[in-house]
């Protein structure tokens, strides 16, 4: 079965596989149709550019790639820790999104 990602943008994660394991982001993008998340300041490689007009010598520019979102976890802001996350549906009929622990919501 394919697991659902519930990352969005601006979400704080905690990498839990490969090597940047343990260090915690912001998300900066999610590609839904690549299961690829892409988050601050992990996974940073170099890239090498060409020379344009922008930058006439070209040269190396550090940038981040994009991990697989299954690699990442959520952030809860109470348990302090990656959780598991549910979706909750709430009195107005909206899906919020929610720490299986401590049953915080996650989004404001
Ligand atoms: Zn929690």
């Amino acid at each position: 079965m394919k697991s659902k990602c519930l990352i969005k943008k601006d979400d704080k994660v905690k990498i839990v596989a490969g090597k940047e394991t343990g260090k915690i982001g912001k998300v900066l993008k999610v590609n839904r149709k690549k299961e690829r998340i892409l988050i601050e300041n992990i996974n940073i490689i170099k890239r090498h550019t060409r020379p344009s007009a922008k930058n006439k010598q070209g040269g190396i520019v550090e940038s981040e790639a994009p991990i697989h979102w299954s690699n990442a976890m959520l952030m809860c802001n109470k348990c302090m820790k990656p959780v598991r996350i549910k979706l909750q549906r709430l009195e107005d009929g909206k899906k919020k999104r929610v720490c299986r622990k401590c049953n915080e919501l996650i989004d404001a």
